[in-house]
Protein backbone atom coordinates (compact mmCIF):
# COMPACT_ATOMS: atom_id res chain seq x y z
CA UNK A 1 0.00 0.00 0.00
CA UNK A 2 1.91 3.20 -1.10
CA UNK A 3 -1.20 5.82 0.45
CA UNK A 4 -3.97 4.86 1.94
CA UNK A 5 -5.88 8.05 1.54
CA UNK A 6 -5.26 8.92 -2.06
CA UNK A 7 -6.53 5.40 -2.77
CA UNK A 8 -9.55 5.05 -0.82
CA UNK A 9 -10.27 8.48 -2.12
CA UNK A 10 -9.89 6.99 -5.51
CA UNK A 11 -11.86 4.48 -4.68
CA UNK A 12 -14.30 7.32 -3.90
CA UNK A 13 -14.18 9.14 -6.35
CA UNK A 14 -12.81 12.14 -4.62
CA UNK A 15 -9.10 12.31 -5.24
CA UNK A 16 -8.25 15.78 -5.64
CA UNK A 17 -11.71 17.22 -4.90
CA UNK A 18 -11.01 20.04 -7.22
CA UNK A 19 -11.46 18.66 -10.51
CA UNK A 20 -14.49 18.46 -11.66
CA UNK A 21 -14.39 15.74 -14.95
CA UNK A 22 -16.68 18.63 -16.86
CA UNK A 23 -14.12 21.02 -16.46
CA UNK A 24 -10.87 19.58 -16.20
CA UNK A 25 -8.56 22.83 -16.01
CA UNK A 26 -10.15 23.22 -12.75
CA UNK A 27 -10.88 26.32 -10.52
CA UNK A 28 -8.64 28.72 -12.65
CA UNK A 29 -10.82 28.18 -16.09
CA UNK A 30 -9.24 28.59 -19.15
CA UNK A 31 -11.85 30.39 -20.90
CA UNK A 32 -11.54 31.94 -24.23
CA UNK A 33 -11.17 35.15 -22.13
CA UNK A 34 -7.98 34.50 -20.50
CA UNK A 35 -6.22 32.10 -22.70
CA UNK A 36 -6.83 34.45 -25.60
CA UNK A 37 -4.61 37.27 -24.94
CA UNK A 38 -1.86 34.73 -23.87
CA UNK A 39 -2.17 32.62 -26.90
CA UNK A 40 -2.16 35.70 -29.07
CA UNK A 41 1.35 36.30 -27.72
CA UNK A 42 2.71 33.60 -29.67
CA UNK A 43 4.72 35.03 -32.93
CA UNK A 44 2.90 32.98 -34.79
CA UNK A 45 1.56 33.58 -38.75
CA UNK A 46 -1.76 31.82 -39.94
CA UNK A 47 -1.58 28.70 -41.62
CA UNK A 48 2.18 27.09 -39.44
CA UNK A 49 -0.40 24.79 -37.68
CA UNK A 50 -1.48 24.25 -34.10
CA UNK A 51 -0.67 22.11 -30.95
CA UNK A 52 -2.92 21.18 -28.40
CA UNK A 53 -1.88 20.46 -25.00
CA UNK A 54 -3.17 18.48 -21.95
CA UNK A 55 -3.97 18.23 -18.73
CA UNK A 56 -1.15 15.45 -17.08
CA UNK A 57 -3.81 15.37 -13.71
CA UNK A 58 -6.89 14.17 -16.21
CA UNK A 59 -5.23 13.53 -19.54
CA UNK A 60 -7.77 16.14 -20.83
CA UNK A 61 -7.00 18.40 -23.70
CA UNK A 62 -6.00 21.65 -22.15
CA UNK A 63 -4.96 24.48 -24.94
CA UNK A 64 -4.88 24.54 -28.61
CA UNK A 65 -2.23 27.14 -30.14
CA UNK A 66 -0.66 28.30 -33.17
CA UNK A 67 3.02 27.10 -33.88
CA UNK A 68 5.20 29.52 -34.94
CA UNK A 69 6.77 28.78 -38.85
CA UNK A 70 10.82 28.82 -39.94
CA UNK A 71 9.73 32.47 -41.24
CA UNK A 72 8.15 33.51 -37.84
CA UNK A 73 11.09 32.27 -36.06
CA UNK A 74 13.43 34.78 -38.23
CA UNK A 75 10.92 37.48 -37.90
CA UNK A 76 10.89 37.50 -34.20
CA UNK A 77 14.69 37.42 -34.16
CA UNK A 78 14.85 40.20 -36.53
CA UNK A 79 12.27 42.28 -34.23
CA UNK A 80 14.57 41.63 -31.01
CA UNK A 81 17.29 42.72 -32.74
CA UNK A 82 15.97 46.08 -33.02
CA UNK A 83 14.57 46.16 -30.02
CA UNK A 84 17.89 45.51 -28.29
CA UNK A 85 19.48 48.15 -29.78
CA UNK A 86 17.60 50.14 -28.19
CA UNK A 87 17.40 48.57 -24.70
CA UNK A 88 21.21 48.08 -24.57
CA UNK A 89 21.84 52.00 -24.03
CA UNK A 90 19.64 52.25 -21.74
CA UNK A 91 20.94 52.51 -18.01
CA UNK A 92 21.37 49.52 -16.22
CA UNK A 93 19.64 50.60 -13.45
CA UNK A 94 16.49 51.47 -15.89
CA UNK A 95 16.80 47.57 -16.76
CA UNK A 96 17.42 46.62 -13.41
CA UNK A 97 13.95 48.24 -12.31
CA UNK A 98 11.87 46.25 -14.90
CA UNK A 99 13.82 42.67 -12.77
CA UNK A 100 12.44 44.27 -9.52
CA UNK A 101 8.85 44.87 -10.50
CA UNK A 102 8.67 41.64 -12.04
CA UNK A 103 10.10 39.78 -9.13
CA UNK A 104 7.15 41.75 -6.86
CA UNK A 105 4.49 40.91 -9.61
CA UNK A 106 5.57 37.68 -9.65
CA UNK A 107 4.99 36.54 -5.77
CA UNK A 108 1.62 39.10 -6.00
CA UNK A 109 0.40 37.15 -9.12
CA UNK A 110 1.06 33.62 -7.67
CA UNK A 111 -1.92 31.81 -7.73
CA UNK A 112 -2.49 32.50 -11.35
CA UNK A 113 1.01 30.87 -12.01
CA UNK A 114 0.66 28.66 -9.57
CA UNK A 115 -2.76 27.11 -11.14
CA UNK A 116 -1.34 27.35 -14.61
CA UNK A 117 2.10 25.42 -13.96
CA UNK A 118 0.35 22.53 -12.16
CA UNK A 119 -2.38 22.22 -14.58
CA UNK A 120 0.66 22.19 -17.39
CA UNK A 121 2.93 19.97 -15.60
CA UNK A 122 0.80 17.96 -13.06
CA UNK A 123 3.34 18.81 -10.29
CA UNK A 124 1.94 19.21 -7.10
CA UNK A 125 1.39 23.11 -6.06
CA UNK A 126 4.50 23.05 -3.46
CA UNK A 127 6.90 22.25 -5.99
CA UNK A 128 5.18 24.93 -8.48
CA UNK A 129 5.77 27.46 -5.28
CA UNK A 130 9.09 26.57 -5.92
CA UNK A 131 9.02 28.19 -9.08
CA UNK A 132 7.41 31.29 -7.77
CA UNK A 133 10.05 32.14 -4.81
CA UNK A 134 13.36 31.16 -7.34
CA UNK A 135 12.07 33.98 -10.06
CA UNK A 136 11.19 36.52 -6.73
CA UNK A 137 14.69 35.27 -5.94
CA UNK A 138 16.75 35.59 -9.47
CA UNK A 139 14.49 39.25 -10.05
CA UNK A 140 15.55 40.24 -6.51
CA UNK A 141 19.43 39.26 -7.24
CA UNK A 142 20.12 40.58 -10.57
CA UNK A 143 18.32 43.88 -9.84
CA UNK A 144 20.29 44.21 -6.70
CA UNK A 145 23.66 43.05 -7.92
CA UNK A 146 23.22 43.92 -11.80
CA UNK A 147 25.82 47.30 -11.88
CA UNK A 148 28.39 45.57 -10.30
CA UNK A 149 28.20 42.77 -12.30
CA UNK A 150 28.08 44.94 -15.44
CA UNK A 151 30.78 47.19 -14.32
CA UNK A 152 33.31 48.33 -16.31
CA UNK A 153 36.85 47.33 -14.58
CA UNK A 154 40.46 49.09 -14.67
CA UNK A 155 43.50 46.65 -15.50
CA UNK A 156 47.09 47.18 -15.01
CA UNK A 157 48.37 48.18 -18.37
CA UNK A 158 51.64 47.15 -20.16
CA UNK A 159 53.66 50.19 -18.99
CA UNK A 160 52.39 51.69 -15.82
CA UNK A 161 51.63 55.06 -15.80
CA UNK A 162 51.40 55.47 -19.47
CA UNK A 163 49.03 52.67 -20.41
CA UNK A 164 45.35 52.04 -19.01
CA UNK A 165 43.46 49.11 -19.48
CA UNK A 166 39.37 48.77 -19.40
CA UNK A 167 37.15 45.86 -19.61
CA UNK A 168 33.94 46.58 -20.63
CA UNK A 169 30.91 44.47 -20.54
CA UNK A 170 28.84 44.10 -24.17
CA UNK A 171 25.57 42.28 -24.42
CA UNK A 172 25.57 39.53 -27.08
CA UNK A 173 22.48 40.66 -28.90
CA UNK A 174 19.82 38.24 -28.93
CA UNK A 175 19.94 35.11 -26.80
CA UNK A 176 17.68 32.08 -27.60
CA UNK A 177 16.58 30.40 -24.84
CA UNK A 178 15.52 26.51 -25.52
CA UNK A 179 13.84 25.02 -22.48
CA UNK A 180 12.26 21.69 -21.42
CA UNK A 181 8.51 21.22 -19.37
CA UNK A 182 9.91 20.31 -15.96
CA UNK A 183 9.82 23.79 -14.23
CA UNK A 184 8.32 26.50 -17.30
CA UNK A 185 8.23 29.64 -15.13
CA UNK A 186 11.62 28.93 -13.82
CA UNK A 187 12.91 28.03 -17.30
CA UNK A 188 11.53 30.73 -19.23
CA UNK A 189 12.90 33.31 -16.74
CA UNK A 190 15.76 32.07 -14.62
CA UNK A 191 18.38 32.99 -18.02
CA UNK A 192 16.13 35.50 -19.85
CA UNK A 193 16.22 37.89 -16.79
CA UNK A 194 20.35 38.31 -16.23
CA UNK A 195 19.96 38.27 -20.44
CA UNK A 196 17.68 41.14 -20.04
CA UNK A 197 19.44 42.71 -17.39
CA UNK A 198 22.68 42.39 -19.70
CA UNK A 199 21.21 44.49 -22.41
CA UNK A 200 20.01 41.56 -24.43
CA UNK A 201 16.67 40.52 -26.25
CA UNK A 202 15.65 36.93 -25.67
CA UNK A 203 13.56 34.50 -27.87
CA UNK A 204 12.05 31.60 -26.05
CA UNK A 205 10.77 28.05 -27.14
CA UNK A 206 9.50 26.27 -24.14
CA UNK A 207 8.31 22.87 -24.49
CA UNK A 208 4.79 22.77 -26.54
CA UNK A 209 3.22 21.23 -22.92
CA UNK A 210 4.29 24.15 -20.98
CA UNK A 211 3.90 26.95 -23.08
CA UNK A 212 1.17 28.82 -21.93
CA UNK A 213 3.31 29.49 -18.54
CA UNK A 214 6.26 30.78 -20.45
CA UNK A 215 3.23 32.98 -22.36
CA UNK A 216 2.14 34.02 -18.87
CA UNK A 217 5.61 34.95 -18.18
CA UNK A 218 6.02 37.38 -21.15
CA UNK A 219 3.22 38.83 -20.05
CA UNK A 220 4.43 39.31 -16.41
CA UNK A 221 7.52 41.00 -18.18
CA UNK A 222 5.29 43.60 -20.52
CA UNK A 223 3.46 44.52 -16.87
CA UNK A 224 7.01 45.29 -15.11
CA UNK A 225 7.36 47.39 -17.91
CA UNK A 226 9.82 45.64 -20.38
CA UNK A 227 9.43 47.44 -23.96
CA UNK A 228 7.95 45.51 -26.99
CA UNK A 229 9.96 43.12 -28.93
CA UNK A 230 12.20 42.29 -25.93
CA UNK A 231 11.12 39.19 -24.44
CA UNK A 232 9.52 36.72 -27.44
CA UNK A 233 7.67 33.42 -27.11
CA UNK A 234 7.82 31.35 -30.46
CA UNK A 235 5.75 28.04 -30.32
CA UNK A 236 6.39 24.35 -31.51
CA UNK A 237 8.76 21.43 -30.67
CA UNK A 238 11.98 19.99 -32.13
CA UNK A 239 11.91 21.51 -35.66
CA UNK A 240 11.47 25.42 -33.58
CA UNK A 241 14.15 24.78 -31.44
CA UNK A 242 16.15 23.94 -34.30
CA UNK A 243 14.95 26.81 -36.01
CA UNK A 244 15.75 29.28 -33.41
CA UNK A 245 19.66 27.95 -33.24
CA UNK A 246 19.73 29.75 -36.65
CA UNK A 247 19.33 32.82 -36.17
CA UNK A 248 20.39 34.00 -32.61
CA UNK A 249 23.58 34.87 -31.08
CA UNK A 250 23.71 32.76 -28.01
CA UNK A 251 21.61 29.75 -27.02
CA UNK A 252 20.92 29.10 -23.69
CA UNK A 253 19.51 25.52 -24.02
CA UNK A 254 17.91 23.38 -21.11
CA UNK A 255 17.32 19.68 -21.56
CA UNK A 256 18.27 16.34 -22.25
CA UNK A 257 21.99 15.58 -22.77
CA UNK A 258 21.38 13.97 -26.59
CA UNK A 259 19.65 16.92 -27.50
CA UNK A 260 22.82 19.52 -26.04
CA UNK A 261 25.11 17.55 -28.21
CA UNK A 262 23.10 18.30 -31.11
CA UNK A 263 22.53 21.96 -30.01
CA UNK A 264 26.23 22.32 -29.04
CA UNK A 265 27.30 21.03 -32.29
CA UNK A 266 25.14 23.64 -34.72
CA UNK A 267 26.54 26.48 -32.01
CA UNK A 268 29.96 25.23 -32.65
CA UNK A 269 29.47 25.14 -36.86
CA UNK A 270 27.63 28.83 -36.54
CA UNK A 271 30.61 29.88 -34.00
CA UNK A 272 28.00 31.28 -31.43
CA UNK A 273 28.23 30.84 -27.72
CA UNK A 274 25.73 28.09 -25.96
CA UNK A 275 25.27 27.36 -22.49
CA UNK A 276 23.97 23.78 -21.73
CA UNK A 277 21.83 22.96 -18.81
CA UNK A 278 21.64 19.06 -19.22
CA UNK A 279 20.97 15.81 -17.53
CA UNK A 280 21.84 14.30 -14.43
CA UNK A 281 22.31 11.19 -12.13
CA UNK A 282 22.47 12.51 -8.79
CA UNK A 283 23.88 10.57 -5.81
CA UNK A 284 22.91 11.54 -1.88
CA UNK A 285 25.48 9.81 0.46
CA UNK A 286 24.17 9.09 4.16
CA UNK A 287 27.01 8.95 6.39
CA UNK A 288 26.95 6.13 9.30
CA UNK A 289 26.79 9.31 12.03
CA UNK A 290 23.41 10.68 10.92
CA UNK A 291 20.50 11.21 12.90
CA UNK A 292 18.52 9.21 10.94
CA UNK A 293 15.11 10.02 11.80
CA UNK A 294 16.19 13.96 11.45
CA UNK A 295 17.57 13.24 7.68
CA UNK A 296 14.71 11.20 6.57
CA UNK A 297 12.10 13.78 5.81
CA UNK A 298 14.96 15.96 3.88
CA UNK A 299 16.05 13.32 2.29
CA UNK A 300 12.54 11.87 1.03
CA UNK A 301 12.36 15.64 -0.77
CA UNK A 302 15.42 15.49 -2.23
CA UNK A 303 14.61 12.13 -4.30
CA UNK A 304 10.24 12.93 -4.67
CA UNK A 305 9.83 16.58 -5.39
CA UNK A 306 8.31 17.20 -8.07
CA UNK A 307 7.86 13.63 -8.45
CA UNK A 308 11.53 13.71 -9.56
CA UNK A 309 11.16 15.54 -12.39
CA UNK A 310 13.80 18.02 -11.24
CA UNK A 311 17.69 18.16 -12.76
CA UNK A 312 18.99 18.25 -9.13
CA UNK A 313 16.44 15.67 -7.72
CA UNK A 314 18.43 12.60 -6.08
CA UNK A 315 18.07 8.82 -8.08
CA UNK A 316 20.63 7.47 -6.25
CA UNK A 317 20.96 6.87 -2.81
CA UNK A 318 24.67 5.60 -1.35
CA UNK A 319 24.29 4.21 2.30
CA UNK A 320 27.37 3.84 4.73
CA UNK A 321 26.56 -0.13 6.30
CA UNK A 322 26.43 0.58 9.36
CA UNK A 323 22.95 2.53 9.19
CA UNK A 324 21.46 1.08 6.24
CA UNK A 325 19.17 -1.27 7.80
CA UNK A 326 17.57 1.20 10.07
CA UNK A 327 18.18 3.99 7.43
CA UNK A 328 16.39 1.80 4.82
CA UNK A 329 13.52 1.10 7.55
CA UNK A 330 12.82 5.15 7.96
CA UNK A 331 13.43 5.86 4.65
CA UNK A 332 10.81 3.01 3.03
CA UNK A 333 7.64 4.24 5.25
CA UNK A 334 8.50 7.81 5.08
CA UNK A 335 7.89 7.29 1.24
CA UNK A 336 5.01 4.97 1.38
CA UNK A 337 3.28 7.71 3.55
CA UNK A 338 3.68 9.94 0.71
CA UNK A 339 -0.18 11.62 -0.43
CA UNK A 340 -0.19 11.72 -3.95
CA UNK A 341 -2.73 13.89 -6.12
CA UNK A 342 -4.06 16.18 -8.58
CA UNK A 343 -5.37 19.27 -6.64
CA UNK A 344 -4.83 22.58 -6.90
CA UNK A 345 -4.02 23.21 -3.54
CA UNK A 346 -1.45 21.96 -1.07
CA UNK A 347 -2.74 19.10 0.35
CA UNK A 348 -0.61 16.75 -1.89
CA UNK A 349 2.94 15.92 -1.43
CA UNK A 350 3.87 14.13 -5.05
CA UNK A 351 2.23 15.17 -8.51
CA UNK A 352 1.61 13.36 -11.74
CA UNK A 353 4.39 12.66 -14.22
CA UNK A 354 4.07 15.13 -16.56
CA UNK A 355 3.24 12.75 -19.97
CA UNK A 356 3.17 9.51 -21.25
CA UNK A 357 6.55 9.58 -22.52
CA UNK A 358 7.76 10.43 -18.66
CA UNK A 359 5.14 7.25 -17.39
CA UNK A 360 7.01 4.78 -20.61
CA UNK A 361 10.85 5.69 -19.33
CA UNK A 362 9.88 5.42 -15.31
CA UNK A 363 7.90 2.17 -16.04
CA UNK A 364 10.65 0.78 -18.58
CA UNK A 365 13.40 1.47 -16.06
CA UNK A 366 11.44 -0.03 -13.17
CA UNK A 367 10.58 -3.17 -15.23
CA UNK A 368 14.08 -3.61 -16.99
CA UNK A 369 15.32 -3.39 -12.84
CA UNK A 370 13.12 -5.93 -11.67
CA UNK A 371 14.08 -8.16 -14.71
CA UNK A 372 17.49 -7.74 -13.18
CA UNK A 373 16.59 -8.84 -9.98
CA UNK A 374 15.93 -6.17 -8.48
CA UNK A 375 13.38 -5.84 -5.30
CA UNK A 376 11.13 -2.99 -4.87
CA UNK A 377 10.84 -2.04 -1.09
CA UNK A 378 8.27 0.53 -2.18
CA UNK A 379 6.05 1.97 -4.97
CA UNK A 380 6.88 -0.10 -8.42
CA UNK A 381 3.48 0.94 -9.65
CA UNK A 382 1.29 2.98 -11.71
CA UNK A 383 -1.50 4.92 -9.87
CA UNK A 384 -4.15 5.13 -13.09
CA UNK A 385 -6.87 5.36 -9.94
CA UNK A 386 -4.90 8.66 -9.56
CA UNK A 387 -4.86 10.06 -12.58
CA UNK A 388 -3.52 8.53 -16.16
CA UNK A 389 0.28 9.48 -15.92
CA UNK A 390 0.67 9.01 -11.74
CA UNK A 391 3.11 6.82 -10.64
CA UNK A 392 4.14 5.53 -7.25
CA UNK A 393 7.35 7.19 -5.51
CA UNK A 394 9.64 4.06 -5.77
CA UNK A 395 12.65 2.28 -3.85
CA UNK A 396 14.54 -0.05 -5.93
CA UNK A 397 17.02 -2.75 -3.94
CA UNK A 398 19.63 -5.35 -5.27
CA UNK A 399 19.81 -2.81 -8.47
CA UNK A 400 22.34 -4.56 -10.82
CA UNK A 401 24.63 -2.02 -12.11
CA UNK A 402 23.60 -2.71 -15.76
CA UNK A 403 20.53 -2.01 -14.94
CA UNK A 404 19.19 1.21 -16.81
CA UNK A 405 18.26 2.96 -13.82
CA UNK A 406 21.21 2.26 -12.44
CA UNK A 407 22.75 4.43 -15.05
CA UNK A 408 20.55 6.62 -16.71
CA UNK A 409 18.48 9.05 -15.83
CA UNK A 410 15.39 8.20 -15.31
CA UNK A 411 14.21 11.89 -14.60
CA UNK A 412 11.26 10.10 -12.45
CA UNK A 413 10.30 9.18 -8.96
CA UNK A 414 12.51 6.28 -8.41
CA UNK A 415 15.53 6.38 -6.32
CA UNK A 416 17.93 3.12 -5.83
CA UNK A 417 19.61 2.10 -3.07
CA UNK A 418 23.76 0.86 -2.78
CA UNK A 419 25.68 0.01 0.34
CA UNK A 420 29.02 1.69 0.90
CA UNK A 421 31.33 0.59 4.08
CA UNK A 422 33.63 3.44 4.05
CA UNK A 423 33.15 7.26 2.84
CA UNK A 424 36.18 6.30 -0.07
CA UNK A 425 33.83 4.13 -1.40
CA UNK A 426 30.58 6.41 -1.13
CA UNK A 427 33.09 8.24 -3.25
CA UNK A 428 33.97 5.91 -5.83
CA UNK A 429 30.30 4.98 -6.30
CA UNK A 430 28.84 8.61 -6.89
CA UNK A 431 31.64 9.51 -9.43
CA UNK A 432 30.47 6.33 -11.65
CA UNK A 433 28.80 7.84 -14.08
CA UNK A 434 28.78 10.11 -17.52
CA UNK A 435 26.88 12.79 -15.47
CA UNK A 436 27.81 15.43 -12.90
CA UNK A 437 25.68 17.56 -12.46
CA UNK A 438 24.52 17.53 -8.48
CA UNK A 439 25.48 15.34 -5.18
CA UNK A 440 23.82 15.62 -1.43
CA UNK A 441 26.56 14.52 1.17
CA UNK A 442 24.46 14.07 4.82
CA UNK A 443 26.93 13.78 7.84
CA UNK A 444 26.43 15.25 11.56
CA UNK A 445 30.45 15.97 11.10
CA UNK A 446 30.19 19.01 8.19
CA UNK A 447 33.98 18.73 8.23
CA UNK A 448 33.64 15.24 6.88
CA UNK A 449 30.93 15.94 4.69
CA UNK A 450 33.01 18.89 3.22
CA UNK A 451 36.21 16.47 2.62
CA UNK A 452 33.84 14.00 0.77
CA UNK A 453 32.19 16.93 -1.15
CA UNK A 454 35.70 17.83 -2.25
CA UNK A 455 36.41 14.69 -4.14
CA UNK A 456 32.90 14.75 -5.74
CA UNK A 457 33.23 15.72 -9.26
CA UNK A 458 30.00 17.52 -9.78
CA UNK A 459 28.88 21.16 -10.57
CA UNK A 460 27.17 21.77 -6.60
CA UNK A 461 27.07 19.58 -3.54
CA UNK A 462 24.68 19.87 -0.94
CA UNK A 463 25.71 19.34 2.48
CA UNK A 464 22.13 18.38 4.87
CA UNK A 465 20.67 19.42 2.17
CA UNK A 466 18.97 17.87 -0.97
CA UNK A 467 18.59 20.54 -3.72
CA UNK A 468 16.78 23.52 -2.45
CA UNK A 469 19.85 25.53 -0.52
CA UNK A 470 22.09 25.00 -3.71
CA UNK A 471 19.28 26.21 -6.09
CA UNK A 472 18.09 29.38 -3.97
CA UNK A 473 21.40 30.01 -3.27
CA UNK A 474 21.56 32.69 -6.51
CA UNK A 475 24.82 34.54 -5.88
CA UNK A 476 26.49 31.06 -6.92
CA UNK A 477 27.14 29.35 -9.70
CA UNK A 478 24.40 26.23 -10.51
CA UNK A 479 26.14 24.29 -13.74
CA UNK A 480 27.16 20.68 -14.61
CA UNK A 481 30.09 18.97 -15.16
CA UNK A 482 30.78 15.92 -17.58
CA UNK A 483 27.76 15.48 -19.75
CA UNK A 484 26.02 17.41 -17.27
CA UNK A 485 26.65 20.68 -19.15
CA UNK A 486 28.70 23.68 -20.26
CA UNK A 487 28.68 27.19 -18.23
CA UNK A 488 26.52 27.95 -15.25
CA UNK A 489 23.50 29.94 -14.39
CA UNK A 490 23.16 32.05 -11.46
CA UNK A 491 25.12 34.91 -9.85
CA UNK A 492 28.22 36.60 -12.26
CA UNK A 493 28.54 32.81 -13.88
CA UNK A 494 24.93 33.92 -15.77
CA UNK A 495 26.30 37.29 -16.81
CA UNK A 496 29.39 35.89 -18.33
CA UNK A 497 28.36 33.79 -20.60
CA UNK A 498 25.38 36.22 -21.57
CA UNK A 499 28.08 39.53 -22.24
CA UNK A 500 31.13 39.49 -24.40
CA UNK A 501 34.15 41.58 -23.12
CA UNK A 502 35.39 44.02 -24.87
CA UNK A 503 39.04 45.83 -24.09
CA UNK A 504 39.99 48.76 -24.63
CA UNK A 505 43.45 49.92 -23.95
CA UNK A 506 44.10 53.68 -23.85
CA UNK A 507 48.05 55.11 -24.49
CA UNK A 508 47.84 58.10 -21.77
CA UNK A 509 51.86 58.74 -22.79
CA UNK A 510 50.82 60.56 -25.99
CA UNK A 511 49.70 63.66 -24.04
CA UNK A 512 53.75 64.22 -22.94
CA UNK A 513 55.17 62.87 -26.70
CA UNK A 514 55.93 59.60 -25.32
CA UNK A 515 54.12 56.41 -26.84
CA UNK A 516 55.53 53.21 -27.78
CA UNK A 517 56.77 54.70 -30.99
CA UNK A 518 58.94 57.43 -29.30
CA UNK A 519 60.66 54.37 -27.79
CA UNK A 520 60.68 52.71 -31.14
CA UNK A 521 62.06 55.22 -32.92
CA UNK A 522 65.45 55.51 -30.84
CA UNK A 523 66.00 52.65 -33.15
CA UNK A 524 68.99 49.78 -33.06
CA UNK A 525 68.90 47.73 -30.06
CA UNK A 526 67.71 50.58 -27.41
CA UNK A 527 63.98 50.04 -27.48
CA UNK A 528 65.04 45.98 -26.83
CA UNK A 529 67.32 46.79 -24.38
CA UNK A 530 65.41 49.30 -22.17
CA UNK A 531 61.89 46.77 -22.21
CA UNK A 532 64.74 44.31 -20.98
CA UNK A 533 65.68 46.07 -17.97
CA UNK A 534 62.11 47.61 -17.47
CA UNK A 535 60.78 43.73 -17.62
CA UNK A 536 63.07 43.04 -15.14
CA UNK A 537 62.26 45.58 -12.69
CA UNK A 538 58.64 44.70 -12.79
CA UNK A 539 59.18 41.18 -12.05
CA UNK A 540 61.45 42.47 -9.16
CA UNK A 541 58.71 44.54 -7.73
CA UNK A 542 56.54 41.55 -8.40
CA UNK A 543 53.98 43.18 -10.50
CA UNK A 544 51.17 41.62 -12.00
P1 LIG B 1 14.68 17.51 -24.60
O1 LIG B 1 16.13 17.67 -24.83
O2 LIG B 1 13.98 16.42 -25.31
O3 LIG B 1 13.88 18.86 -24.99
C1 LIG B 1 14.20 20.11 -24.42
C2 LIG B 1 13.79 21.22 -25.38
O4 LIG B 1 14.55 21.13 -26.57
C3 LIG B 1 12.33 21.18 -25.81
O5 LIG B 1 11.85 22.51 -25.89
C4 LIG B 1 12.40 20.56 -27.21
O6 LIG B 1 11.30 20.92 -28.03
C5 LIG B 1 13.70 21.13 -27.73
N1 LIG B 1 14.40 20.37 -28.75
C6 LIG B 1 14.35 19.02 -28.98
N2 LIG B 1 15.22 18.69 -29.96
C7 LIG B 1 15.84 19.83 -30.35
C8 LIG B 1 16.85 20.13 -31.32
N3 LIG B 1 17.41 19.18 -32.07
N4 LIG B 1 17.26 21.41 -31.45
C9 LIG B 1 16.73 22.39 -30.67
N5 LIG B 1 15.76 22.18 -29.74
C10 LIG B 1 15.33 20.89 -29.59
O7 LIG B 1 14.50 17.42 -23.03
P2 LIG B 1 13.32 16.75 -22.21
O8 LIG B 1 13.59 15.29 -22.16
O9 LIG B 1 12.01 17.21 -22.67
O10 LIG B 1 13.60 17.40 -20.75
C11 LIG B 1 14.10 16.71 -19.67
C12 LIG B 1 15.63 16.86 -19.61
O11 LIG B 1 15.97 18.20 -19.24
C13 LIG B 1 16.23 15.99 -18.51
O12 LIG B 1 17.38 15.35 -19.02
C14 LIG B 1 16.62 16.98 -17.41
O13 LIG B 1 17.68 16.56 -16.59
C15 LIG B 1 16.98 18.18 -18.23
N6 LIG B 1 16.95 19.41 -17.42
C16 LIG B 1 18.14 19.95 -17.02
C17 LIG B 1 18.16 21.09 -16.23
C18 LIG B 1 19.46 21.69 -15.75
O14 LIG B 1 19.45 22.83 -15.27
N7 LIG B 1 20.59 20.98 -15.85
C19 LIG B 1 16.93 21.68 -15.85
C20 LIG B 1 15.75 21.10 -16.26
C21 LIG B 1 15.76 19.96 -17.05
Amino acid sequence: MIDDAAADAAASGAVGGVLDPEHPQGTFVLEPEVMAPLVARIASSEGSGTHRSMCPFTGAPLVTFPVSSAEDVAAAVVRARVAQRTWARRPVRERAGVLQRLGQLVLERQSEALDLIQLETGKARRAAFEEVADIAQVARHYAVRGERYLSSRRHAGMIPLLTGVRVHRRPIGVVGAVTPWNYPLVLALAEALPALLAGNAVVLKPDPQTTLTALWAAEALDDAGLPAGLFQVVAGGREVGEELVEHVDHIAFTGSTATGRKVAARAGERLIGATLELGGKNALYVADDVDVDAAVPGIVRACFANAGQLCVSVERLVVHEAIADEFVAKFVRAVRSLRLGPALDYTADVGSLTSQAQLDKVTAHVDDALARGARVLAGGVHRADVGPYFYAPTVLDDVPAQAEVAREETFGPVVTITRVDCDEDAVTVMNDTEYGLHAAVWSRDTGRARRVAERIECGSVAINDGYTLTWGSVAAPLGGWKASGLGARHGAASIDGLTRQQTVVTSRGSRFGATLDTLYGLGGETPSRVLTTALSAMRRLRMG
